[in-house]
Formats: structure tokens, C-alpha cells, sequence
């Protein structure tokens, strides 16, 4: 299904022009407007899904071979030196777009970019608590 006021359906299915690099029935891949490195580019399935927890299944299952393709496509035009994959779900993780999609950004020595977690430091037995409440 696609959503009628939804950016991504309208760039997905090529009804507004992107820097495609790949596309089949199910993704297009196409550069981010505002990259944060150089080939920073996102996988976008052509259904409208608002985030993972909605994602169908089928599609989910073939979001992580296509990432790695990609990767090694940039890795052979590009020659990056390393390489995140990123994808935001929720305003509170950074999701702007409410469709879903997968950023791939390569890394380069010294590209100034900080895309890392702050490690946290739990108290003692912290960890055994939170384990409690989800298992
Ligand atoms: P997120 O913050 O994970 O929802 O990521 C949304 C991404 O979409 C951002 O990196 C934006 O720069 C990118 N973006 C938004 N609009 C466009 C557009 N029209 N074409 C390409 N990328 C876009
Ligand atoms: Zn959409």
C-alpha cells in the first residue's frame, strides 16, 4: 500500500525524481538530499510501512542482502574505509521520515562524522533487573 501524503511512496515509486542507484519490484535505493558522507544513500521499500515494527516480513528479510550489496558496490566505486548502517524508528531515535527506510553510510579516515553511541555505565546489578523485566 502506498500513502498518499507520504514524501518516501512519492520518491520510492518514482513519482518524484531521486539519485537512483538501484531499484527492483520491492526498493530503490537513491542518495540522501542532506548526506552525511559521500554516497550516503538509503534503502527504501516501495510500500508505504511507518517503521520496523511495521515492516512486512518478505520485505524485512531482504533489506539486509540488499544493504550488503550496496555496501560492496560503494566499497568498489567509492573506496570507503568503513561503514554504518543506520535506521531510525521513532522521533525520539531520530526518525524524520515516517517510512521506514535504511541508511547506509560509508565512512572515510577522517571524515569528521560522529555517528557512535555514548556507552553508559550500569550499577551494580542493573543489568540483571532490566533482563527481568523483559525475559
Ligand atoms: P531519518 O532521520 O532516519 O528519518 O532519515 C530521513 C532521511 O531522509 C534524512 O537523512 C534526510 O536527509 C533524507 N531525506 C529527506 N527528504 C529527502 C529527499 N527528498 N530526497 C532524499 N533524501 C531525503
Ligand atoms: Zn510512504
Amino acid at each position: 500500500m502506498k500513502k498518499d501524503d507520504c514524501i518516501f511512496c512519492k520518491l520510492a515509486n518514482g513519482e518524484i525524481p531521486t539519485n537512483t542507484i538501484y531499484e527492483d519490484n520491492d526498493f530503490r535505493v537513491f542518495l540522501d538530499a542532506a548526506p552525511s558522507t559521500k554516497g550516503h544513500c538509503l534503502i527504501v521499500p516501495k510500500e508505504h510501512f511507518d517503521d520496523l515494527s511495521e515492516l512486512d516480513e518478505e520485505i524485512a528479510a531482504k533489506v539486509m542482502p540488499l544493504a550488503k550489496k550496496i555496501m560492496k558496490l560503494l566499497k568498489e566505486k567509492l573506496g570507503w574505509d568503513g561503514f554504518n548502517v543506520i535506521q531510525n524508528n521513532g522521533k525520539v531515535a531520530g526518525q524524520t521520515v515516517f517510512h521506514f527506510h535504511t541508511h547506509l553510510i560509508p565512512r572515510y579516515n577522517g571524515d569528521g562524522q560522529d555517528l557512535n553511541m555514548k556507552p553508559g555505565s550500569p550499577k551494580e546489578g542493573e543489568l540483571e533487573s532490566v533482563l527481568k523485566e523483559i525475559v
